[in-house]
């Protein structure tokens, strides 16, 4: 998945998980959960528009993956301040991607990171762990529209999902600020 998705997730993780008495036991899980999200992502992104490599020759990947760079930025923006922990864990994985390519780039290497480690851990766990593979049994289901410019609709979709999720939290979360300032 493009990073807007796994960014507004992390916020979505985050935002369901605060409020309560236990905010250690929160982070914890909103951690865990954030990672996990990653790679329940990353197995959806067969339905997105997903090419694996660049293309700098089409109009369309440039505009697509500039309003994705934005949309990171603006969303970073917006939330980072407060759900930097979820959104954290949610963009992890990635990392590896920023360690291998950076050794290309640069010409130089770490030995032990060749590989998109995390990637293979939250592989292993989305296709070997129930309940995560009944899930991925599911997903693996789904027609591969990687190469499909169109299915950047379906990644719009999501984030839109997520964006009306967001919302609806903060509604939900609303009364209590009232009522927590409201005189006794
Ligand atoms: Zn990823």
């Amino acid at each position: 998945m493009q990073e807007p998705t796994h960014i507004l997730a992390g916020v979505v993780i985050q935002k369901s998980l605060a409020g309560g008495r236990y905010k250690k036991t929160a982070m914890a899980v909103t951690a865990v959960a954030a990672f996990l999200s990653h790679g329940f992502l990353d197995k959806l992104s067969n339905v997105t528009f997903h090419p694996a490599d660049p293309d700098f020759q089409s109009v369309f990947w440039v505009s697509f993956h500039l309003a994705v760079l934005f949309g990171s930025i603006f969303f970073l923006y917006v939330w980072w301040r407060t759900y930097k922990w979820g959104i954290l864990f949610s963009m992890l994985p990635d990392a590896d991607w920023i360690f291998i390519h950076a050794q290309e780039i640069f010409h130089f290497q770490i030995s032990f990171y060749r590989q998109p480690h995390m990637h293979h851990l939250l592989g292993w766990v989305w296709d070997k762990i129930p309940p995560f593979s009944l899930v991925t049994n599911g997903l693996n289901r789904l027609p591969n529209w990687r190469h499909n410019s169109w299915a950047c609709l379906s990644e719009i979709l999501l984030v839109l999902m997520l964006l009306v999720t967001i919302r609806l939290l903060t509604k939900a979360k609303r009364p209590d600020v009232v009522v927590k300032n409201s005189p006794p």
